[in-house]
């Protein structure tokens, strides 16, 4: 980090992670990147949200990093994929942040989400800001695709109380068209998840076409129900709502076409899932 950038106030703020966030970090020194990343000593944040209530148990205060190395089609936030779009924020000013919310949390069974983008792509911040967040009584949850799960150490892993990990897809190859990587990583971090009897809640985006073919839910809904520390699954429903932000960047959108899904899809999904033993929404 560049000297100086460590006393200037954080620029955070609630805001709606909706809301497209661009070069908002592009003034911070490539050498400087590369040590808050060794280091974890500053993140990158694309935005900051509070009153969630559907980012894991009770009410919760979520912050969304920037950087992601997937390429999901279906990404509603395409501006969290190049880290330089965030916010530079120190891990002492994201806890002094999140300090302020300690009570209130604890008052509504809620805690603390990091989401992003991939969190995991800062492993380093991940770590030290769910150490601080547990030193404070919060409750802390990942919300994560699971490929860079390899980068936490297993008393990294204990600080995190709930994974949201998102399984993506079950055939190697389809899953490699929606998102650009192999889903293989994401089911072995599963798998560690399992043997450290860490609770995940499994979150599946249902996209007609592309995910909601019936072999590949039911193999998701297999494996998953054989973990036995899935508490819930949650199935999302497409939706358009980050189509404006591939626009503004200029990116190319596969997905224009494509409905959301019937609510008999997400019901014949969510009984797929129900099969296999499993809570699913
Ligand atoms: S993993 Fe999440 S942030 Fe990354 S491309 Fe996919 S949907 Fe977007």
């Amino acid at each position: 980090m560049a000297e100086g950038q460590a006393a200037r106030p954080t620029p955070l703020a609630a805001t709606s992670p909706f809301e497209l966030r661009v070069n908002l970090g592009a003034n911070v020194p490539e050498s400087d990147v590369r040590t808050a990343l060794a280091t974890g000593d500053m993140g990158f944040l694309h935005s900051f949200t509070t009153g969630s209530t559907v980012d894991g148990p009770g009410v919760r205060v979520v912050a969304w990093t920037s950087g992601c190395m997937w390429r999901c089609l279906y990404c509603h936030n395409p501006d969290t994929w190049t880290m330089s779009n965030g916010i530079p924020v120190t891990i002492a000013n994201a806890t002094a942040e999140l300090r302020k919310y300690r009570r209130g949390l604890a008052a509504m069974s809620g805690g603390f989400t990091l989401s992003g983008g991939d969190p995991l792509m800062q492993h380093r911040f991940a770590a030290k800001l769910f150490a601080a967040a547990k030193a404070m009584q919060i409750h802390t949850a990942l919300d994560t695709n699971g490929y860079y799960g390899d980068r936490l150490s297993d008393a990294e892993l204990d600080t995190i109380d709930l994974v949201l990990l998102d399984i993506k897809g079950w055939d190697p190859e389809r899953h490699r068209r929606l998102v650009g990587m192999d889903v293989g990583p994401t089911l072995e971090f599963a798998r560690r998840l399992a043997a450290r009897r860490r609770p995940v809640w499994l979150r599946f985006v249902l996209v007609p076409g592309l995910t909601d073919q019936s072999d590949d839910v039911a193999q998701i809904a297999a494996f998953a129900g054989a973990l036995g520390n899935v508490e819930r699954v949650d199935v999302l429903p497409f939706h358009q709502l980050g189509r404006h932000k591939w626009g503004q960047l200029g990116i190319d959108y596969q997905l224009g076409d494509v409905r959301p899904p019937s609510v008999e899809s997400i019901e014949r999904t969510c009984a797929a899932f129900r099969a296999a033993g499993l809570n699913a929404h």
